[in-house]
This record gives C-alpha cells, structure tokens and sequence, in this order.
C-alpha cells in the first residue's frame, strides 16, 4: 500500500510558513529600506482574509509602494529558510510508516516547497516527493502526472492520497481509481471552511488518519473501514 500526503496544511500549518516568510521579508526591509514594522502590519492583513497583495498594501500604507521593491521582497519570501515545524500528529504519523510506504504530492513555488522539505527533515523520512511545479505550471493538481508517477509499482486501489484542499487534491486520485482520499481539515488551516466532498473521508488530524490504516493488513483494513464509513 503507498500513502501519499500533501504537504502544506497537511504536514504543517501553512500560515506558520506564511508569518515566517513575513519576518525575512521584514528583515530584509529592515536592512535595505530602515524601513520597521512590516511583519505586524502584513499579518494584521492575512489573519483578517487579505490575499494576494499584501505586499503592496503595506508598501502603500507607508508611502513605499514600488514594484520592484515587491518583486524583491516576493524574491525574498519565496526563497527564504522557513523555520516551520511539522505538527505532532504529522511527525507520529510518518514515524509510524516506513519511508517506503509514502509519498508526497505537492504544488507551489519550486524554492518554496523544497526550502519547505528541508526545513521539515522530509528528504530523510519519504522516499518519493514530487513538487509538480518542477515540470511546470501546467502539472498542478489536479493534473493527473504526479499521481501515475508515485503509483508505479502498485494498483490504483493500493493506493491512497490524504490532503486538504478540496478544490483541485481528490481529483486525480479519483479519476485513477485510487481509494477514497483522505481530507484532513485541520483547524486554522486556509481552507478549512470549505466542506468536504461526499466521496472523501474527513478526519480533523493525522491521528484520526492513522485509526484506518493498521498494521498487517493496511490495505484490506483500509479499504474495509471506507466501506463502513461512506
Ligand atoms: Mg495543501
């Protein structure tokens, strides 16, 4: 059986990554402008829902806006060493598995998400990740090619993908004929309040997860709990 994970909001809080890009950014603003008070101004804007330009808005507010300057300060979030720590239950979780029963799927920013692996000690615990952006914009999910690249070597229903965004994670994975995926809807996570589709099984975190998979069986013990569950 292969269980592959996505990775933001998944493993980890992705609004950890969010204020920690936040403060490298307000360091560099700090140095190259003397500029104070971006981390408290930008986080004021993402806890209340503003999405997207954010880096503008603060610039604005003090008089600063420039686009090179948020180019820059995109440059420097994107590509900064994220101090993010991967959740209790995700590290029991991939402690519990061996390295080659996972996998990770996961989209964004190609400096981001390994800055991202890295930072999580992932490389070491998870013998296949794939970040899609890696061959292009185009091979985000729900883009079928990372899924058929981790299911080598195993039928579509030993297969299993756990993630949390119901917008574009379970697509693929249900066209293939994997089994139902697993959508973890943590709370404070950036989509939680969108609800879970009929075909997926909805757990809070990694522990309630790890409840349907068991050991000697995984895959039948899987396969039989979904069927009492949906
Ligand atoms: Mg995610």
């Amino acid at each position: 059986m292969l269980i592959v994970l996505d990775l933001d909001d998944t493993l980890y809080l992705e609004r950890d990554y969010v204020r920690s890009g936040f403060k490298a950014v307000d360091a560099w603003l700090a140095t190259e402008c003397g500029t104070n008070g971006f981390l408290e101004r930008a986080w004021h804007y993402f806890v209340s829902g503003r999405r997207n330009d954010i880096f503008n808005q603060v610039l604005r507010d003090i008089d600063l806006e420039d686009d090179g300057k948020v180019l820059k300060m995109l440059e420097v979030y994107r590509s900064h060493e994220p101090d993010i720590q991967l959740l209790p239950d995700a590290l029991s979780f991939i402690r519990n598995h061996a390295s080659t029963e996972l996998a990770i799927i996961s989209d964004g920013h190609s400096v981001s998400q390994w800055a991202k692996v890295r930072s999580l000690g992932l490389k070491e615990r998870v013998k296949t990740i794939i970040i899609t952006n890696d061959w292009g914009r185009e091979y985000w999910k729900p883009h079928p090619r990372a899924f058929e690249a981790v299911q080598q070597g195993y039928l579509p229903g030993e297969c299993v993908y756990i993630a949390d965004n119901p917008l574009k994670d379970f697509i693929a994975p249900a066209a293939l004929g994997w089994m139902p995926s697993i959508r973890i809807r943590r709370a404070r996570s950036l989509h939680e309040d969108i609800p879970t589709p009929e075909s997926c099984i909805e757990v809070g975190t990694l522990d309630e997860a790890a409840i349907l998979f068991c050991k000697g069986a995984k895959g039948r013990n899987l396969r039989k709990r979904i069927l009492c569950l949906t």
